[in-house]
């Protein structure tokens, strides 16, 4: 039940620099891990080739045993969260959260019931109707989370989700974000340069060293939880 893999994977730009060198790492159904290292050490770089934006100079990444970019066309397995919430401005909270939904064949009605039943395990239920403007930073990224697992994925990538927010509102949504990864028993990949939010959350730390790419070290987290 391997979900993902890194095999002997450099990452060089054309610009020349190194992001990823020689990058080895197996990541299991359900953990919640962390890529932890300084800026530019590749944590950005490693993630988006899991979502099949970018390829490996050399070496390979899988996803659910396969190329990253055909499981992101064919399936729903794969969702990304990023820094910023990137909602459109134009569309309330519930038709932001639908869109990944419209893309595919569903009837209306239970699209509609999926999106609410999602924002409201987010606690947005009472803002649907609300445009992104009318929100907060740490609202915006509820919405995103929820966007995101709207299509239900196996899989939950998030680059520094967090780093936008202040600091009561990051505890309130590291909490938030450890309840629902029990709940849903998804797999997450979680980017952060923050050694506290990453031994927070994670059940394993990927260490990456200041020299490009590097892992340095795989640290298991003991958490109370399962
Ligand atoms: P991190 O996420 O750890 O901050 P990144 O993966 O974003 O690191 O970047 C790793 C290195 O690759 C950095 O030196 C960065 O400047 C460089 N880099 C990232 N993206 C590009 C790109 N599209 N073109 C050239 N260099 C890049
Ligand atoms: P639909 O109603 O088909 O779901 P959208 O909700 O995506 O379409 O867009 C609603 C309207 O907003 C469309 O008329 C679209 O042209 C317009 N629109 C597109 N981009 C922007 C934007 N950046 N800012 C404001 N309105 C936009």
């Amino acid at each position: 039940n391997e979900v993902v893999s890194f095999e002997q994977v450099d990452k060089i730009y054309n610009t020349g620099t190194v992001a990823l060198n020689r990058l080895n790492l197996s990541i299991k159904e359900g953990e919640f891990i962390s890529f932890l290292g300084p800026s530019g050490c590749g944590k950005s770089t490693a993630l988006r080739m899991v979502a099949g934006l970018g390829d490996p100079t050399k070496g390979k990444v899988n996803v659910f045993g396969q190329d990253p970019k055909a499981v992101i066309q064919k399936t729903n397995d794969v969702a990304f969260v990023f820094q910023e919430a990137n909602l459109l401005p134009w569309r309330t909270v519930l038709d932001n959260v639908l869109l990944p939904l419209e893309l595919r064949g569903s009837d209306k009605k239970s699209r509609k019931e999926a999106a609410i039943q999602v924002l409201e395990k987010v606690g947005l239920k009472d803002h649907i109707k609300s445009y992104p403007r009318q929100l907060s930073g740490g609202m915006k990224m509820r919405v995103s989370i929820a966007r995101a697992m709207a299509a239900k994925p196996k899989l939950l990538l998030m680059d520094e989700p967090f780093a936008a927010l202040d600091e009561l509102t990051r505890q309130t949504l590291q909490m938030d974000l450890l309840n629902i990864w029990e709940k849903e028993k998804m797999t997450i990949l979680f980017v952060t340069h923050n050694v506290y939010e990453a031994v927070y959350l994670s059940s394993r730390i990927a260490v990456m060293s200041a020299r490009p790419g590097r892992l340095s070290t795989l640290i298991d987290v003991n958490l109370p939880y399962p």
